[in-house]
């Protein structure tokens, strides 16, 4: 079994809990705090190595008490933190995150120390990599970043899974780069153009991607499961049916699974079923990292 190399975010959520979200200028009382962990990449990190995965995770804290909270839970659950650079200027990553009553929210991220990734690091934290590695990278770092990773990781021959959130426009030629593009429907929408909200409109936007080159895209899409496209043929591999009660993460969780399934050299479909039962168990669950789910739970 290959490493899984997880290059990414770390944020800690502060989330407030409120019977209504406040107006520009207003302030509302609302009621409970809660910290959570939080960041799209160390989200798939811990969803990997909770699920069996060897991982290790490339990211960017600051010098203060989130930075290290957060080094000693990944380390709690496994992962090999010796790639966390710390920035000695700015603070770790924070998302400001109001929710009402119905489940609405309002969020602000300060990226902090996390925009600061930069390519010779993470170039420096890939040297022992090679072959038989995955690498698993989102959209939360510097874009430039994010390129320069995936060319280097072509250069060595390291599969690269792409999690293209948060939603943003790609260069054309990192397309061809990448063993597997998981963009979820808004995000395959924004790549393409074309609105998918179910299989049909999943295959054209797939067939879209893997023209520019992508080597094998799979669209999440939510309680429907995820469509597969491996170039010639799709197929929906259907999510079991569960009582959702907190989304949160969910496209994390299947991202960290699918890379697992991976790197265990599971083929695409079964690495798909596997991403999607660890998913459709994590939305059961409430909270961000607290409901990804372990390999026995599976
Ligand atoms: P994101 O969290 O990025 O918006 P999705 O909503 O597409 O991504 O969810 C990712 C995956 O999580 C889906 O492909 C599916 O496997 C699983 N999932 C999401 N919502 C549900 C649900 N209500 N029931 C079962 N599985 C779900």
């Amino acid at each position: 079994m290959g490493k899984i190399i997880v290059i990414g975010s770390s944020n800690t959520d502060m989330v407030v809990k409120t019977g209504r979200l406040p107006a520009p200028g207003e302030t509302v009382i609302g009621g409970e705090f809660l910290m959570n962990p939080g960041g799209k990449g160390a989200n798939q990190a811990v969803a990997a190595a909770r699920l069996g995965g060897d991982v290790r995770f490339v990211a960017k804290v600051g010098n203060d008490l989130f930075g290290k909270q957060a080094v000693q839970g990944f380390r709690r659950d496994g992962i090999d933190t010796s790639p966390i650079f710390t920035d000695p200027q700015a603070a770790s990553g924070v998302a400001l995150i109001s929710v009402d009553e119905k489940g609405e929210n309002c969020i602000v991220v300060a990226p902090g120390a996390n925009a600061r990734l930069t390519a010779e690091e993470v170039s420096q934290a890939l040297e022992n990599a090679g072959a038989g590695d995955t690498v698993l990278i989102q959209l939360e770092i510097p874009l430039g970043t994010v390129e320069a990773a995936v060319r280097l990781c072509a250069k060595k021959g390291i599969g690269v899974i792409l999690n293209p959130a948060p939603a943003q426009p790609l260069p054309d030629d990192l397309f061809p780069r990448l063993a597997i593009l998981v963009p979820n429907e808004t995000e395959a929408g924004l790549l393409t153009g074309i609105p998918v909200t179910d299989a049909a409109t999943a295959e054209a936007a797939a067939r879209q991607l893997a023209a520019k080159g992508v080597g094998h895209v799979v669209i999440t899409l939510g309680a429907k499961g995820a469509y597969s496209f491996d170039g010639q043929q799709g197929q929906l591999i259907e999510a079991p049916h569960v009582h959702a009660v907190d989304t949160t993460a969910a496209g994390d969780c299947f991202s960290g699974a699918l890379a697992v399934a991976v790197s265990e050299g599971q083929d695409l479909p079964a690495a798909i079923d596997f991403a999607c039962r660890a998913a459709a168990l994590s939305v059961t669950r409430m909270g961000a990292q607290a409901s990804l789910p372990y390999r026995k739970e599976l």
